[in-house]
């Protein structure tokens, strides 16, 4: 797990802002097995996860072209970065590398 991380969540909003950086999520019924914490559907990459454990709770599917799992990083802190960067490069009109 990496330190000092700081989660708000805005549940009516679906937003999860993670050490300042926000993302998409939509809250869940269930509660992390680890944790006991919420856990949250992520759209952008079709998974839940726990943001406190920083794990994805279900397994990338067996297509390799899933336009879903294909890009989904190891941890979803890293795809909150991934997804700020993003939206950051676009805003500044920057070409993405990759
Ligand atoms: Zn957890
Ligand atoms: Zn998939």
């Amino acid at each position: 797990m990496k330190e000092n991380i700081k989660i708000e969540t805005d549940e009516e909003n679906e937003i999860l802002t993670v050490n300042g950086k926000k993302i998409s999520a939509i809250p869940l019924e269930s509660s992390c097995s680890c944790c006991g914490k919420s856990i949250f559907y992520n759209v952008d990459y079709d998974a839940n996860f726990c943001a406190y454990c920083n794990k994805w709770l279900e397994k990338k599917c067996e297509n390799a072209d899933c336009g879903f799992c294909g890009k989904r990083p190891a941890e979803p802190l890293d795809a909150i970065s991934l997804e700020n960067k993003r939206y950051m490069l676009k805003d500044m009109k920057v070409i993405e590398v990759e």
